[in-house]
């Protein structure tokens, strides 16, 4: 079942998550909902949050193009274990800001340990889109959104835009 997705500004997008104590049924069937949702919009990552659930859940699928098979990863409760001092700039969106897109410096790559939908402990070590998306959806968890790694003023106009988006959908 597909959920909606929050637009930015939204309160439960600048949350801190908490930790996912349990994976049973009712998670697995939110990250499966999760992944309907982002294959769907199309994206290659999402975050519990922007779903408006509070707890620690991403779920994402670099795989480029259609000659390569997917691969959904499901990660409950992940964390950057280590990053590399090299960084890479990305041109990084966000489903929760529709067809915005801006530039942004982070670690080239990083090493994530989570639990996955059995609750057993992976850890692999992310690089190129892999990693800047992992980074990403994981700075949702923490209430974190690309566009605080811009300048104020950046931020301002995008915010602008997304307020009045929203405006515009409500009239409809
Ligand atoms: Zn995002």
């Amino acid at each position: 079942m597909k959920r909606a997705i929050l637009i930015h500004p939204d309160p439960r997008l600048k949350k801190l998550c908490d930790p996912v104590a349990d994976i049973g049924d009712d998670l697995r069937k939110l990250a499966d909902d999760m992944l309907e949702t982002m294959y769907d919009a199309p994206g290659i990552g999402l975050a519990a949050p922007q779903v408006g659930v509070l707890e620690r859940l991403i779920v994402l699928d670099c795989v480029k193009g259609e000659t390569e098979a997917p691969r959904p990863l499901v990660m409950f409760n992940p964390r950057v274990i280590a990053s590399s001092d090299e960084t890479n700039v990305y041109e990084e969106g966000c489903l929760s800001i529709p067809d915005q897109y801006a530039d942004v410096e982070r670690p080239r790559e990083v090493e994530v340990e989570w639990l996955d939908r059995n609750g057993a402990l992976q850890t692999e070590t992310f690089g190129g889109l892999w990693a800047t998306c992992v980074q990403h959806e994981i700075d949702h968890l923490d209430g974190k959104l690309f566009i605080d790694y811009l300048k104020p003023l950046k931020r301002q106009l995008i915010t602008r835009k997304m307020v009045k988006l929203k405006k515009e959908r409500a009239r409809i």
